[in-house]
């Protein structure tokens, strides 16, 4: 019987790829991971483009597991997402920006927003408008100071459903972003109708500008649809003063990227604040 367990055992063990395994591992330990507060967040500086003023931060979400350190999002994100994870981890994430906006706010900074992305699979698996009123109304945040982001993606798999909820988010007060846009297939007729303020035009595009003059032109052509809806147009992904150079000179509103700022830790971010404040 001892033979055949260990039989068994190498069976699954070669069944199983690293991979899932890998995957198997994290999902068990993202369960534990609120409680053991491993989450905190980083703040990626949002800056006007012509006037370089900067105008808040997109709030990412960072995962120090207790012995591997630093665990990148793109990794367990999509693990979070299909578990269902993402529902309490979306939560704290919201709820940890706005109680961090709200205490800058507090502190006398001036800034616009901060944004949160929101997962489709957290506005399927939650109400997500019960969510975001209630950690509005419990952390004190004025709702034009949040932003979310909710990916070209998703909202167009269910166009119709999610224009709903977007409608009803927006009626809180809070300003709507399409994230990753240009990725998504988007449908103009549904776009006219989306109640949006912003398009982020996704980093792909961004990337190989000026090598690339198709990249250019599909960049060129979304801030064109963009103003035209009369939205603010966000380039994210921004690495270099050409990249910067093309887009001020098509317009762009807004700008996020390595070029300007990476992410930053909230004391560092709190830093920034504090030079705009008093400069
Ligand atoms: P995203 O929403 O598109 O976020 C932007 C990502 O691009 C961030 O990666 C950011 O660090 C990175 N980035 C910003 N500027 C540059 C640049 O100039 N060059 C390059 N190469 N990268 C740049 P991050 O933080 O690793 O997040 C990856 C993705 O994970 C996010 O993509 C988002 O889809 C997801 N994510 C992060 N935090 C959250 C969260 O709180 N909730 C949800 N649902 N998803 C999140
Ligand atoms: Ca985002
Ligand atoms: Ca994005
Ligand atoms: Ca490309």
């Amino acid at each position: 019987a001892k033979e055949k367990g260990r039989g068994n055992f190498q069976f699954y063990e070669t069944y199983l790829t690293t991979r899932a395994k890998e995957r198997l591992f994290l999902e068990s330990e993202l369960r534990d991971a609120l409680e053991r507060q491993e989450f905190h967040l980083h703040y990626q500086p949002q800056f006007a483009l012509s006037g370089g003023e900067l105008i808040g931060a997109e709030a990412l979400l960072r995962w120090n597991h207790h012995e591997h350190g630093l665990i990148a999002p793109d990794k367990f994100i999509p693990i979070a997402e299909e578990s269902g994870l993402i529902v309490a981890i979306g939560e704290w994430v919201l709820s940890a920006a706005c109680s961090q906006a709200k205490a800058w706010l507090d502190a006398g900074y001036a800034f616009k927003q901060v944004a949160v992305n929101l997962s489709g699979a957290q506005i399927e698996r939650s109400d997500i408008l019960a969510t975001v009123g209630n950690v509005l109304a419990t952390t004190g945040l004025p709702p034009q100071h949040l932003e979310l982001e909710i990916t070209e993606t998703y909202i167009m798999r269910q166009a119709k459903q999610n224009v709903r909820i977007m409608e009803e988010l927006r009626a809180l007060g809070v300003s709507l972003a399409i994230d990753d846009f240009g990725t998504g297939q988007s449908s103009l007729s549904y776009l006219k109708r989306l109640p949006v303020d912003k398009l982020k035009i996704d980093r792909s595009f961004v990337m190989d500008i000026p090598q690339d003059s198709n990249d250019m032109a599909i960049t060129r052509a979304i801030l064109a649809l963009g103003h035209s809806l009369k939205l603010t147009v966000l380039a994210e992904g921004v690495e270099t003063a050409e990249q910067a150079a093309f887009l001020n000179e098509l317009k762009c509103d807004e700008v996020q990227g390595y070029y300007y700022s990476r992410p930053l830790d909230a004391e560092s971010f709190r830093k920034l604040l504090a030079k705009q404040k008093f400069d």
